[in-house]
């Protein structure tokens, strides 16, 4: 017999049911008038209710979804299938295993067991003459691409004993901090915790907690640090480095040098009240830290690439580490803001709804408050809800991922 079709039929044929159990139930009261055969039904009618549901939806839904059902029958042998299968399987365990292990990820580089996330995989270059310890990371953000590739140059330019024994100090590279981020592909690890908010961590929390609290010591123990991120699968963000307005005047200086010989057009010095960091661990270890930026939108930018290469070893030789005549000044704008949440880059500009955003400005431009930042159409493309920018100055970072929530960052402005 064909499916029926018409939504009018099925709703009918739904009512004929309930009147054939209603019907059924009365003839049985009707019979043995009682309260005690009345509850009995009607327990009798909700658990076979129950167990009809658990059959066409929680297996399938919370069981196996594999399992579909298309009748009684279909459960049954559904049922009896599952129990020779069980049979034969040594343990539920084994077969998670086996599962993961057809996963589309090399294996071997996935944190396991014997290595977890936190126990993340680092190089370290120890140099043939004293000097500072330089730990330089990448991938605390998981879909962050550049640093990532920047660090893999740094590894294959120190990896000959001749540039080791001309190496002054140490060199610590960690090109992929958050590990499960990065598998994810995404800017948060299975916890949907963000590590840039979560330092210094816990050493028994949850796993981001703990790529945090391990962090966290490394850069405790460096005597200088630097963290390579750009604007991820979401945003694009004009290159620039940053670092934190610091109460000490010493590290405040270091920072200024280190961030000015990294060589990016934009430097930007920001409150140093911003919590959950990795520089606000440097901060208050007062390590001299700086970050930088470049670019984004799930891409790895081959000028970040070299950009960010040339950037770590240009603070190498400003630092000594390294025999290196420093390039020409590219700094165009040096800017320090030192109000509460300057810095903070996600709750800018945020989307007054949720929609397709499409920018009305470019990355780079110098906008004022008021001015039309994009807008943001509905899924017809007919409602057009403007976004306008909260303040003015030059456009920092831009959102390039066009389906946006309400509340999402659609721009920062660098306020001039
Ligand atoms: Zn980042």
């Amino acid at each position: 017999m064909a499916d029926i079709q018409s939504k009018s039929l099925l709703y009918f044929k739904g009512f004929l049911f309930l009147m054939l159990g209603a019907a059924a139930a009365g003839l049985l009261l009707a019979e043995r008038p009682s309260f005690k055969v009345a509850g009995l039904l009607a327990l009798s009618i909700w658990a076979f209710a129950r167990t009809y549901y658990f059959a066409f939806y929680v297996i399938e839904h919370y069981i196996d979804s594999e399992f579909k059902f298309s009748g009684l029958g279909s459960l049954v042998s559904y049922l009896l299938r599952r129990g020779r299968r069980v049979s034969r399987e040594p343990s539920a365990d084994q077969s998670i295993t086996k599962k993961s292990a057809a996963m589309p990820h090399p294996p071997a580089a996935e944190p396991s067991a014997d290595r977890p996330a936190h126990a993340f995989q680092k190089k370290e270059f120890q140099g043939g003459q004293p000097g500072p310890n330089l730990l330089i990371v990448g991938g605390v953000h998981g879909d962050e691409f550049e640093a990532i590739a920047a660090m893999h140059r740094l590894i294959r330019r120190f990896q000959p004993l001749q540039q080791q024994r001309e190496l002054k100090g140490s060199l610590t590279l960690v090109p992929v901090v958050n590990e499960s981020a990065y598998w994810r592909g995404d800017r948060t690890g299975e916890d949907q915790l963000d590590l840039a908010r979560t330092c210094p961590g816990r050493e028994e929390g949850v796993e981001t907690e703990r790529v945090a609290f391990a962090l966290s010591e490394l850069i405790r123990s460096a005597d200088f640090f630097i963290d390579l991120h750009s604007g991820g699968t979401t945003m694009a963000v004009v290159p620039m480095t940053g670092y934190v307005l610091h109460a000490n005047a010493d590290v405040r200086e270091q920072q200024r040098r280190m961030a000015s010989a990294f060589n990016l057009p934009i430097v930007w010095g920001a409150s140093a009240n911003l919590e959950g960091r990795s520089l606000s661990v440097a901060r208050d270890a007062n390590t001299p830290a700086i970050y930088a930026e470049f670019m984004g939108s799930g891409l790895c930018d081959s000028a970040g690439v070299a950009a960010y290469e040339e950037g770590c070893l240009n603070v190498m030789a400003m630092l000594g580490m390294l025999e290196r005549e420093l390039p020409v000044s590219r700094v165009q704008h040096v800017v320090e803001d030192p109000r509460p949440g300057a810095g903070h880059m996600q709750v800018c500009n945020p989307s007054p709804v949720s929609g397709f955003f499409t920018p009305n400005v470019n990355l780079g431009d110098e906008i004022q408050a008021g001015d039309l930042l994009g807008v943001v159409a509905d899924l017809l493309g007919e409602q057009q809800t403007p976004a306008l920018a909260d303040q003015s100055g030059l456009v920092l970072v831009l959102r390039t991922f066009s389906r946006v929530l309400q509340g999402d960052c659609l721009g920062v402005i660098l306020e001039s």
